[in-house]
């Protein structure tokens, strides 16, 4: 896989890595993605992009050379493209302090809790170090019993203390690579297509409460954040699977746990993929129905809209390391950085009114070649005569 490196696209003119270095300093969970959204409105301050908040916090982000997405287009003929990744990751949060407890956000199930593991504890002082005891049934709901150097409030969220960012051979090494890279990715696209003025429609959704049943992106999609007719692309992290390996390239999504996505969607990232391997034939791009978790795509979909995604396989799935403990999780650095090259080019095609889809292309030339040799032995048949 190490040919994907010397001969995948250049790096961006921001680099993704960059942003998901600095996106993985801020803790997060469900409910508590006040960090990682401070973070990315910066970002999006520094990168010239617009950003706004909807009631519940989704935040929408576009390139501020365009106008922001309305109903119809503007006049415009062309498809909008919504990048949709998530700003929360599976934690926890306090839930009694006498004796200390607390219950998991997103799954945590992976992480088996038969040693105590190290968690901080983010409180309105500041970060507290503590542990994680045990997972204790309690009426029926899974309560875990909870240790910390110092006074937690109720209230106060909790998230594995796995070490910081860290980067080892082409491995980025993380303590929440779910979604943050996803939310990198959406950054350093938007941030390229500002940089080159592409004349496109297109934003940015960073939502929240993903992980415990897409509720961000549930909400986005009811309110109508962006106009119906937008084609949405989920960005995530996914666990590697045979034909969607780390290094591999990033994966075009054609589904996942829940749901198959959208012809029209894929198209598109398969034109994207086509212009991609045109400048560059040695590009790595895999496709791949990931079925190792349901994502915002799922969401959209059922929402109406048209939907498709892009995942970057994902290694130690939900902090779950290979005997159990809690770890980081990890992504590969050109599947990221093929990924946003991907992204940028999906723009760029969303902006090409009517293009044409290659396999419709490859499809339509080869009944061209022969559709004059069917007709001819078809003539010479007796099927069907004197029926
Ligand atoms: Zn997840």
């Amino acid at each position: 896989m190490n040919e994907t490196s010397a001969t995948g696209p250049q790096q961006p003119s921001l680099d993704p890595v960059a942003l998901l270095a600095a996106l993985a300093a801020c803790p997060t969970t469900s409910f508590h993605e006040a960090y990682v959204a401070a973070g990315i409105w910066q970002f999006c301050r520094d990168l010239g992009l617009d950003v706004r908040h909807d009631p519940y916090g989704n935040l929408i982000a576009t390139p501020s050379h365009l106008p922001p997405l309305a109903a119809g287009g503007a006049g415009s003929s062309t498809r909008a493209v919504a990048l949709v990744a998530h700003m929360d990751h599976p934690g926890l949060e306090v839930t009694g302090t006498d004796p200390l407890t607390g219950v998991g956000l997103g799954g945590i199930g992976g992480i088996t809790l038969d040693a105590p593991e190290p968690v901080w504890f983010i409180t309105p002082t500041g970060p507290v170090s503590g542990r994680v005891l045990g997972r204790v049934a309690v009426d029926g709901a899974t309560q875990l019993r909870l240790e910390a150097d110092a006074p937690v409030p109720v209230g106060a969220f909790g998230v594995w203390d796995v070490g910081a960012f860290r980067e080892e051979g082409d491995l980025l090494y993380g303590p929440a690579a779910d979604d943050l890279g996803g939310c990198a990715a959406i950054l350093a696209t938007l941030a390229e297509c500002r940089r080159r003025e592409l004349p496109a429609r297109v934003v940015g959704l960073f939502t929240r409460a993903e992980e415990v049943g897409l509720v961000g992106a549930t909400l986005a999609a009811r309110q109508e954040l962006v106009p119906k007719d937008t084609i949405v692309i989920s960005l995530e992290t996914s666990k590697a699977l045979p034909g969607a390996e780390m290094g591999g390239g990033p994966v075009i999504r054609v589904g996942d746990a829940s749901t198959a996505f959208h012809h029209e969607g894929e198209t598109l990232l398969r034109r994207a993929a086509a212009r991609l391997r045109e400048a560059n034939p040695g590009v790595s791009i895999q496709r791949q129905l990931m079925y190792g978790g349901t994502c915002e795509a799922t969401a959209f979909v059922a929402a109406g809209y048209v939907a498709t995604g892009v995942a970057f396989p994902l290694g130690n799935y939900h902090n779950a390391g290979p005997d159990g403990r809690a770890a980081q999780e990890y992504i590969h650095r050109q599947d990221l950085i093929t990924g946003v090259a991907l992204l940028v080019a999906a723009v760029e095609e969303a902006a090409r009114d009517g293009a044409p889809d290659p396999v419709e292309m490859r499809l339509n030339q080869r009944a061209d070649d022969l559709s004059e040799r069917l007709r001819l032995t078809a003539a010479g048949w007796t099927v069907g005569q004197g029926a």
